[in-house]
């Protein structure tokens, strides 16, 4: 079973839209940053957004490729992150 992956869109600018390998549903990115920010300053601005990104991309799993959900919570779960998260909202349920 091929994977779902969130992936850049070829051709987009850096971090701006990403896809969903399977499916091709498309997630709004992180917005430009400039990489001469410094690292710090950088990382600062990005941390935001991807967590944004990361939770669509979840909330995206959970109904369009369950399985894959299930996988990645397990192993999330076996490294204890999932933790908080699971006493928290669950990302299917405004669906
Ligand atoms: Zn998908």
């Amino acid at each position: 079973m091929p994977k779902a992956n969130l992936r850049p869109v070829p051709g987009s600018r850096p971090f701006h839209v990403f896809e969903c390998s399977l499916c091709k549903t498309r997630f709004e990115g992180i917005g430009p940053v400039d990489p001469r920010i410094g690292h710090a300053a950088f990382e600062a601005a990005f941390s935001e957004p991807k967590a944004a990104l990361f939770k669509e991309w979840n909330a995206h799993l959970y109904p369009a490729h369950r399985r894959q959900w299930e996988f990645q919570r397990a192993k999330m779960e076996k490294r204890g992150v999932a933790k908080k998260e699971a006493e928290g909202e669950n990302p299917g349920s405004s669906l």
